[in-house]
């Protein structure tokens, strides 16, 4: 069985939303769940550090960092029309990219095969320069920067399951060669990007897959996709570390989407890329909350996934 870390501080529930999706008691929802199945005690605990601002710049204009770092000072409730944020935001979305990083490090330094960070806010939808979508800074996008730089890797692949594309990931990775971006998604949907044909552009032409869904599509259209188009793309563009974005809004219990995915499918899916994983880096998986807004099936969803990436079948 693998060995998996788990990624959680109680300082991520201090990012206060009101009367909002996304809200800390999805963390604790995971948490008792795995720690009422016995699950968390066979976890190795990962500590998660703020990232620095030198870290988040890796993606994020220092400009912006420092409207986040303010706007949170001065008192200001929302950076975008669905973004809020509270007094203590900013250093618990520097504590989320950094709990990223922490995942890298442990996987890295191989204190662990693969880690899951239960961290909040979110990052997907955030661009360099903006907040979106719940988000702040982008976990996913900073971790595989931070990978490459302080670990020297060349190529990193990132997986995408949110329900929602990850827009700021692609727009952040578009160009660039060394990132393959991998994405499946509702569409149309929430924030109208992510076609088909978007696939890169300039040198990081082709290293971007985006496969819109239609609503109503559920484990099977998933798991086909994973092994006929996801599957090829790994074991062609061979990364030395998987991230995933590891939102669980797809879920049929989701009432942001339209997507029907059960709690065991989230299972299948990291089967699918555990296999891959084994195949291409040694088994390195770094996943990372984004979504999923539903409590019971967020807790469950995850639950499986982190089965799954221990490698324990059922
Ligand atoms: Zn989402």
């Amino acid at each position: 069985m693998k060995h998996t870390g788990f990624v959680y501080s109680a300082e991520y529930l201090k990012h206060r939303t009101k009367f909002h999706p996304e809200c800390k008691e999805r963390l604790t929802a995971i948490l008792s769940r795995l720690e009422q199945s016995g699950l968390l005690a066979q976890l190795l605990s990962v500590q998660p550090y703020p990232a620095t601002i030198e870290q988040i710049a890796l993606v994020h204009s220092k400009d912006y960092i420092g409207v986040v770092r303010d706007s949170c000072r001065q008192g200001v409730r929302m950076l975008d029309m669905d973004t809020q944020i509270s007094h203590n935001s900013y250093e618990v979305a520097c504590l989320a990219v950094g709990g990223a990083l922490a995942g890298v490090d442990a996987v890295i330094q191989a204190e662990a095969d693969n880690v899951f960070c239960a961290v909040r806010p979110p990052g997907h939808h955030a661009l360099p320069d903006k907040a979106m979508g719940f988000c702040l800074f982008n976990n996913v996008a900073v971790a595989a920067r931070y990978a490459q730089q302080e670990y020297g890797l060349n190529k990193v692949l990132i997986i995408d399951w949110d329900v929602h594309h990850g827009n700021g990931t692609y727009d952040v990775f578009a160009a660039d060669p060394s990132v393959f971006y991998f994405s499946i998604h509702q569409f149309p949907h929430y924030p109208g990007t992510g076609r088909a044909d978007e696939t890169g552009c300039d040198k990081g032409a082709g290293t971007s897959l985006h496969v819109p869904l239609s609503a109503g599509g559920g484990d099977a259209e998933y798991i086909a996709t994973f092994k006929q188009q996801l599957a090829p793309a790994v074991l062609a563009f061979k990364p030395e570390l998987i991230l995933i974005s590891a939102g669980f809004d797809a879920h049929e219990a989701d009432a942001l989407s339209s997507i029907q995915l059960s709690s065991k499918g989230f299972g299948r899916l990291t089967d699918i890329v555990r296999e891959l994983a084994d195949e291409v880096c040694a088994g390195r998986i770094v996943s990372v909350l984004e979504g999923g807004y539903n409590l019971t099936a967020l807790a469950e969803s995850a639950y499986e996934h982190i089965r799954a990436l221990q490698g324990a079948a059922d």
